[in-house]
């Protein structure tokens, strides 16, 4: 059903992804509009105000006095170990939430941020944009029907390089403080959660393995390559900073094989290649812009009282296969999940 009216968003924290990827979906989403920006920054609160005809404010003003009212809802951008105090404060003022992933630097803040939006009732949601991919909701139609016989196993890589021109080896996704993992909560996420999406299944153990080679990883893993027990199925997955670009996902069932290369990129085009004993199909460049849907997704259920598939136990069920891989690395043990 269509809903009454717009949710109105304060997107909280302007970075790369904010600027490039949310804020353009935002803006040109059915049923939402950016109408708070809230950035540390003089220069951008100037540009992006402008740009979307937004109120932009800093990061004290955003929760104070009459601002509050000209938003619905907080989307928050920040790096991760900044989520949970805008979180926090978000609930408190009886917004609704849309958090990026990881939802926090630990599971333990997660599981606090999670707790504060249950608490004041509001509603949160992982932003996990692949699960509103019209490609990925076709393909888990197409593996629940048995296109591919029964599921078994799925293989996952997102690799892509944390030191480009842009960011050089000052930034936070290095600082371990901030970012609570390196490759395995940046990337690994994304394949890990989005076969748990195919699958609809949910980890019983994870065991893994991580690795630092360059100096600028010498505190946050630079690869990390871990596997995951479905019970009924298996998950391979590695995730790198360093190397060229490569998003690729396999599910193998009994009577044939899915492939989705490139799979995690907000804004590539997905190659999909379907493999069975009939023969070969390629769906070629079949995209959509995911993260509109991911926004229309949110405010429809915000705007209708509906359900959020990707809620925060969503967000916490990742955080805790991420951290049983970490633990694992540790031991060298299989970790139940
Ligand atoms: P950036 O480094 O590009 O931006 C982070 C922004 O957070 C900064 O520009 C700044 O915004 C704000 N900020 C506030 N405090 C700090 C601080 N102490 N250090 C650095 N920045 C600070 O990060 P991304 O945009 O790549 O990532 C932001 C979040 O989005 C992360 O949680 C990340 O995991 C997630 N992400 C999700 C993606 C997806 O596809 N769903 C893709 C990429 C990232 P300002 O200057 O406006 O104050």
């Amino acid at each position: 059903d269509s809903p009454e009216g717009t949710l109105r968003i304060a997107v909280v924290g302007c970075g790369g992804h904010a600027r490039a990827v949310s804020l353009p979906a935002i803006a040109t989403a059915d049923y939402c509009e950016p109408t708070v920006i809230v950035s540390g920054s003089a220069e951008k609160r100037a540009e992006l105000g402008e740009t979307y005809m937004a109120t932009a404010l800093d990061y004290h003003e955003y929760t104070a006095g009459q601002a509050v009212d000209e938003y619905d809802a907080v989307y928050v951008s920040t790096p991760n170990r900044l989520h949970l105090p805008h979180v926090e404060t978000a609930a408190r003022l009886g917004k609704a939430v849309i958090c990026e992933k990881p939802l926090e630097a630990t599971l333990e803040r997660a599981e606090r941020l999670v707790a504060a939006c249950e608490n004041e009732g509001v509603p949160l949601m992982t932003a996990y944009r692949m699960q509103a991919a019209p490609v990925v909701r076709r393909l888990r139609e197409f593996l629940r029907g048995g296109g591919i016989g029964e599921p078994q196993r799925a293989f996952g890589d997102f690799t892509y390089p944390a030191l480009d021109g842009e960011r050089g080896p000052d930034q936070w996704r290095l600082d371990p403080e901030l970012a609570g993992a390196g490759a395995l909560f940046d990337l690994g996420i994304y394949p890990l959660n989005t076969v748990r999406f195919l699958f609809d299944s949910d980890p019983v153990a994870a065991w893994g393995d991580t690795r630092s080679t360059g100096e600028a990883f010498a505190e946050v893993d630079e690869h990390s390559d871990f596997s995951v027990d479905f019970g009924e199925y298996v998950g391979n997955f590695s995730a790198s900073f360093s190397g060229y670009t490569t998003t690729r996902l396999t599910v193998q069932g009994t009577h044939g094989r899915v492939v989705v290369d490139p799979a995690f990129g907000s804004t590539e085009d997905r190659d999909i290649m379907v493999e069975t004993k009939a023969g070969r199909v390629r769906l070629v460049g079949v995209g959509a812009n995911e993260t509109r849907e991911e926004f229309d997704y949110f405010a429809n259920a915000v705007l209708t009282g509906g359900e959020i598939e990707s809620d925060g136990e969503d967000g916490l069920v990742d955080m805790r296969t991420m951290t049983a891989v970490l633990e694992s690395a540790e031991t060298g043990s299989r970790v139940d999940v």
